[in-house]
């Protein structure tokens, strides 16, 4: 036998791909169930209209969908095609939307798709039955088009059937046995099936069957209107099913597809439909389909209208059906995909579309077989991504249900969750209120991101204000503190970085094994490093301070972190990893009067001979008792002070007390984001991710070969010998167009790489924007242009950091 025995919970069109790619790599023991008939289920793949936009701000979606359409397009079934490729088309009817359209032109291209935006003229040529008057433009997209869903789950079934996969219908899992914290088997209601690993493909059922292996799966299914035309009489007589592009209306909420003679109508502009799993029909009930519900005409109503109003030629036209079908949102819109924190061998893949459905089979598939998934980044598609909070029924309810509003909205970078909020604050929330703090939202947390009590700040500073879209969540105080951080010294709030605690004996050990770095140092050591997969790729870059022999305290980047390290965890209990962020809290003091500020307050030795460059110590700052670390993530002298969330407040009153006389100043995350650029440190998921090794990251020095194995060594000594492309900073004159990330970068007409993170440098007075390009361009004074809306900003290659290169500020 080669693979473990596998059973596959659901035969849609992500069970079907996954059984066909977990075949093509050898897997010789699979079976898949489905409790409705194959290939047409009854799930949502059997009644979707197949409209596949490629387009996403997710490099990682964008090319999970670029997958599924080259593999489709390679598919057929006895000669009838799995994929029709009429190509996409996004319309404008507003100059707002038209810009939002060349931004999205910016990410297609930046993902290594060819797209285009056209004019009003060509618009309409491409798809005849709009109204020129109505379209200000579109972007088209030539690969995008029609997937035939049921089609592409039948083939897919019959080329896994021929290499030995077993499919069984009417087969309803009712349960999932464990032993441990092991799957071993699947029980149907027409006997049980031994399994080492399941996966749940099950769709909108997805909670349900998580649950049975005690998994808390963050999905709800809602209720979406697609409505189908009687005969449109401009299209009488078409023969073929489609030969017009795919449209979204975005503004109405619209999208549409051609069915021969008549027109399919999606609509997200209706009140939210959400339903419990336990709510949807057994496939013996249903009327129609289980994931089909009732149609509600008057919800549709508005979309008739907008339809009618950019295609004059279905005001002759009628509904004909329509129904209101169901499928599954997350509280991030991304899918689900992964192991069960719990349970070996329990895996979901999970609130997927059709559009990226061949591209999660392939993914999962590899992660399945080589334990990690090579040719997509699936870091945003994790499900072990989620914070505790996160999992609350009422938290997923709202956002899955505001995400469902918001599908087609036009969402600023920078713009926050509006509800629920507020869930998670910092101990220094209340001082943060009083000094005018604007709050932005991540993770959770209610993050300053500057303080109106700084305006005074402004008085003498000329600050040249961006452009609308840049300043949309921006104020020139932004600005003044990160100017007064270089000049005095600042408090940033660092409570929402997660840390964990690593002990016991085995710590050490594990450490070593797990980051690239030699962290098996003296006491009061601290170490930046990375977490690195077998393949090389970097997982998270941290930050390791050895606060005793057998305790370590390690800054993360997020729950993937603690995931990974609670899955290598040696089976002898010598380690215990530990998530102390809820129970502590962080503030960094930082800025050149950093120390004349900590000093006078503390009884320990913070001179630069005392307490030097990334090292750490416990020490009390007044009556707080905290863990110092010194180092600084906007590049002046100072340290992170951690205390426990209880003396959160006291902490922050003594340093602002204390710090009157330096002319301290709270700094939020606009002024920390930019004084992080110019100093060049980068940030996991926007600058580097799992697709990407430390050399071209410009991480190698965080990387120490010379010490014992461990995980991704021997990957990264192939990896370093072939680097193509490197993370780049480049500089930007132009102070008001601010760039701000995923936006592409131009060598003259051809796209060679896109921005990743991008701030205006207060200090160096330029802006700043990280790019991948090619290893040949990546050279200092070479001229890029960033594709930045309908225009081009000139950029140049800069060498790194942009500020104080001697670190003669961070060693002060
Ligand atoms: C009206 C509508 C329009 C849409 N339009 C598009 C579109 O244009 N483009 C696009 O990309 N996506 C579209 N989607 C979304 C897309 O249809 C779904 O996201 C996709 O089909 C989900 O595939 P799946 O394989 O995960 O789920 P499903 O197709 O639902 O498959 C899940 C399977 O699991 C089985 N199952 C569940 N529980 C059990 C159990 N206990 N025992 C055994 N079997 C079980 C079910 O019977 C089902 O066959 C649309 C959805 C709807 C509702």
């Amino acid at each position: 036998m080669v693979g473990p025995r596998v059973v596959v919970i659901g035969a849609g069109v992500v069970g079907a791909a996954l059984a066909d790619e977990l075949s093509a790599r050898g897997w010789d023991d699979i079976t898949v169930v489905d409790q409705g008939p194959l290939p047409a289920t009854g799930g949502s793949s059997s009644h979707a209209p197949g409209l596949v936009f490629q387009t996403n701000a997710s490099k990682g979606m964008t090319q999970l969908a670029r997958y599924t359409v080259d593999k489709l397009c390679s598919l057929d079934l006895d000669g009838h095609p799995c994929f029709l490729q009429v190509g996409g088309l996004e319309v404008a009817t507003t100059p707002e939307r038209l810009a939002e359209l060349y931004r999205r032109h910016g990410w297609i291209t930046a993902w290594g798709v060819e797209a285009h935006v056209l004019d009003a003229d060509e618009t309409v040529r491409r798809h005849s039955l709009l109204d020129r008057d109505a379209v200000l433009g579109g972007l088209y997209v030539p690969t995008d088009g029609l997937a035939k869903a049921v089609r592409a789950v039948d083939a897919q079934i019959r080329r896994a059937r021929r290499r030995g996969v077993v499919f069984l219908a009417r087969h309803e899992v009712l349960d999932i046995r464990t032993e441990g914290d092991r799957v071993t088997a699947v029980i149907t209601d027409q006997g049980e099936l031994p399994a080492e690993v399941v996966v749940c493909c099950a769709g909108i059922w997805g909670p349900k069957v998580a649950r049975m292996a005690g998994m808390n799966l963050p999905l709800t299914p809602l209720a979406h209107q697609l409505a189908w035309t009687g005969q449109v009489p401009a299209l009488a007589g078409q023969t073929a099913e489609a030969v017009r592009p795919i449209l979204r209306h975005q503004d109405a909420d619209l999208y549409l597809r051609e069915r021969y003679d008549t027109l399919g109508v999606g609509y997200y502009g209706h009140r939210p439909m959400p339903l419990r799993v336990e709510e949807i029909a057994t496939v013996d009930e249903a009327e129609v389909m289980p994931s089909v519900t009732p149609f509600t005409e008057d919800d549709f109503a508005d979309a008739w209208t907008a339809t009618r109003a950019l295609l004059p030629a279905t005001r002759e036209a009628k509904i004909e059906e329509g129904i209101n079908g169901l499928f599954s949102f997350t509280p991030d819109n991304m899918p689900l995909l992964g192991e069960s924190p719990d349970v070996a061998g329990f895996w979901v893949a999970e609130a997927v579309w059709v559009t990226h459905s061949a591209g999660v089979g392939r993914a999962m598939a590899e992660w399945l077989v080589d334990g990690y998934c090579s040719s997509f980044d699936v870091h945003e598609f994790d499900v072990n991504r989620f914070e505790p909070h996160h999992l609350a029924p009422d938290y997923v309810l709202a956002r899955d249900c505001q995400n469902y509003v918001e599908v087609y909205d036009i969402i600023h970078p920078l713009q926050p969750m509006e509800d629920p909020r507020p869930l998670r604050v910092s101990p220094f929330h209340t001082r943060q209120r009083e000094l005018g703090a604007f709050f932005l939202e991540a993770g959770g947390w209610e993050r300053p991101h500057w303080y109106e009590a700084n305006s005074a700040l402004l008085a003498g500073r000329e600050i040249v204000t961006p452009n609308a879209w840049a300043a949309r969540y921006w104020s020139p105080i932004v600005a003044a503190e990160a100017q007064a951080t270089r000049e005095s010294v600042a408090l940033y709030d660092m409570t929402p970085l997660k840390r964990v605690e690593v002990t016991g004996p085995g710590a050490a050990a594990f450490l070593q094994r797990l980051t690239t770095g030699d962290v098996d140092k003296s006491v009061g050591s601290v170490t930046y490093c990375l977490l690195l997969d077998v393949d090389g790729g970097i997982r998270s870059d941290i930050t390791v301070a050895r606060l005793g022999r057998d305790e370590f305290q390690v800054g993360v980047n997020g729950n993937l972190d603690l995931d990974w390290f609670r899955r290598h965890l040696p089976a002898d209990h010598s380690v215990t990893v530990r998530d102390i962020t809820a129970g502590t809290c962080c503030v960094g003091v930082w800025g050149p009067r950093a120390r004349d500020l900590v000093q006078p307050l503390t009884g320990a030795d913070f001179s630069n001979t005392g307490f030097r460059y990334f090292r750490a110590k416990k020490a009390f700052v007044g009556t707080v008792p905290v863990t110092a670390l010194r180092l600084s993530y906007v590049g002046e002298l100072g340290w992170e002070l951690y205390t426990t969330a209880d003396l959160g407040l006291k902490l922050w009153d003594t340093l602002w007390e204390a710090g009157q006389r330096f002319e301290i100043v709270a700094g939020g995350r606009g002024a920390f984001t930019s004084l992080r650029l110019e100093k060049g440190y980068r940030s996991f998921g926007a600058d580097m991710t799992y697709e990407h090794d430390p050399y071209e990251a410009g991480l190698g020095f965080a990387v120490k070969l010379a010490k014992d194995d461990f995980v991704g060594r021997d990957a990264l000594l192939r990896r370093r010998e072939s680097v193509g492309r490197k993370l780049t900073c480049l500089t930007v004159d132009d102070p008001v167009a601010v760039v701000m990330g995923k936006e592409p970068v131009y060598d003259g007409t051809a796209c060679v790489g896109y921005v990743t993170s991008a701030a205006y440098g207060y200090t160096i007075g330029k802006g700043i924007a990280y790019a991948w390009l090619p290893g040949e361009l990546s050279v200092p004074g070479r001229a890029v242009d960033i594709g930045y809306f309908d225009s081009r900003v000139p950029a140049v290659v800069a060498a790194e950091p942009l500020f104080d290169p001697a670190m003669e500020r961070l060693r002060a």
